[in-house]
């Protein structure tokens, strides 16, 4: 069985996942990767941005670890057909529902974040979004062209119970490790599908985790209140809509796309899906300037959630946070070192 297969897809993917690569060699050599074309690239070559092929190897391995796909090159193919389309084929295959995005704030890297340092430092919060359901997949979807003239655009949110509820698992199970608080965030005022949310996580807390701490949010106030004081938050529980809004201001709390990593989990059991939260970077991809560490902290949690490897993940983690000690810097976070030499700096400490 592989252990791990890798996509890099398209841009800076191939360059960051080069350097996961030499990492892996020297961390643990034992682990049978396996690589396969994604994304634009694999459009380019196969027609298709997820052919049958690289869906069944992700399907059959125990973690699957892409790059980023997506670029102008191919923002005029068929809908079905871009890059981006792959990739929600690929969660949608790989049966994950689950988006993990840890956002922490590295000691040395606290003046990168655009807040002060006293509100970032020491940062240590997970978001944990639903990422097969809701408006991104709610039917019907259409834009459609109106008698008087003019079009309408419809999009559709939908949640389910039981797509709720797993989510919810998920989230109350990782807070029992932390520091025991879930912050559940949705628009429960204005939105039908927010009540059901609000309803079935009160409901399954009650039933099943009554010693985790609970609390409610409006989504548009979690916005706000994470750029106000985020320390307050443990793990931030929402939709697919939210939490893609929340995630990405979360993100820039810590100094930057390029440190941050993810994970998608499914059910028990099935491979996880791990990826860096940034995309292709068109605008550097080529230059060899892209941060890796977003890639290497995505294998540190493969290494963890999904290959069993925790005491390789704890000295992948210290060594991240080790090279950024030494001041090991990429241009994103104020640096001048190439991918190279950043990943480099990494494997200078392990
Ligand atoms: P992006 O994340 O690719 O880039 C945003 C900005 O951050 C750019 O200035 C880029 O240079 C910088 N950046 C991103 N990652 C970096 C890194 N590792 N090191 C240094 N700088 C980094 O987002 P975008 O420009 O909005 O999207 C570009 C393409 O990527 C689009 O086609 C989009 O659809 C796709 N995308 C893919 C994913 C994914 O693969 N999961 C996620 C987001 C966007």
């Amino acid at each position: 069985m592989t252990d791990l297969i890798l996509l890099p897809g398209d841009g800076i993917g191939p360059e960051v996942l080069a350097e996961v690569k030499k990492v892996a060699a020297r961390l643990t050599p034992d682990l049978a990767l396996d690589e396969h074309p994604f994304g634009g690239t694999s459009f380019d070559q196969l027609g298709t941005p997820l052919s049958d092929r690289t869906l069944a190897a992700a399907r059959a391995a125990r973690a699957v670890l892409m790059g980023a796909v997506g670029g102008p090159k191919w923002a005029s193919a068929p809908r079905d057909k871009r890059p981006e389309a792959g990739l929600l084929a690929l969660r949608a295959g790989m049966g994950v529902f689950a988006n993990i995005r840890p956002a922490l704030c590295f000691q040395p890297l606290a003046d990168a974040s655009t807040l002060k340092r006293e509100v970032v430092e020491g940062l240590d919060i997970v978001i944990v979004r639903e990422l097969t359901g809701g408006v991104y997949f709610g039917q019907p979807r259409f834009i459609e062209d109106l008698p008087g003239g003019g079009r309408r655009g419809v999009d559709t949110q939908v949640y389910t119970t039981a797509e709720i509820e797993r989510v919810a698992r998920v989230a109350f199970d990782l807070a029992r490790g932390r520091r025991n608080k879930v912050t559940s965030c949705e628009k429960s005022n204005v939105m039908e599908t927010g009540l059901l949310w609000r309803e079935v996580v009160t409901d399954l807390h009650s039933r099943e985790f009554a010693d985790v701490t609970l609390e409610h949010m409006l989504a548009d106030n979690a916005a706000m209140q994470l750029v106000k004081n985020p320390r307050q938050f443990d793990i931030i529980l929402t939709d697919n809509l939210f939490g893609d809004v929340l995630s990405d201001e979360a993100a820039q709390l810590t100094g930057g796309l390029g440190l941050l990593p993810s994970a998608a989990l499914g059910e028990p059991g099935g491979p996880g899906l791990y990826e860096p939260i940034h995309g292709s970077a068109p605008d550097i991809a080529g230059r060899g300037i892209a941060n890796p560490l977003a890639a290497i902290l995505s294998f540190e949690m493969a290494l963890r959630w999904s290959l069993g490897r925790p005491e390789a993940a704890d000295r992948l983690f210290a060594a991240v946070g080790a090279a950024l000690d030494s001041g090991a810097r990429t241009p994103d976070i104020g640096g001048a070192l190439s991918t190279a030499d950043m990943g480099a700096a990494v494997l200078a400490q392990l």
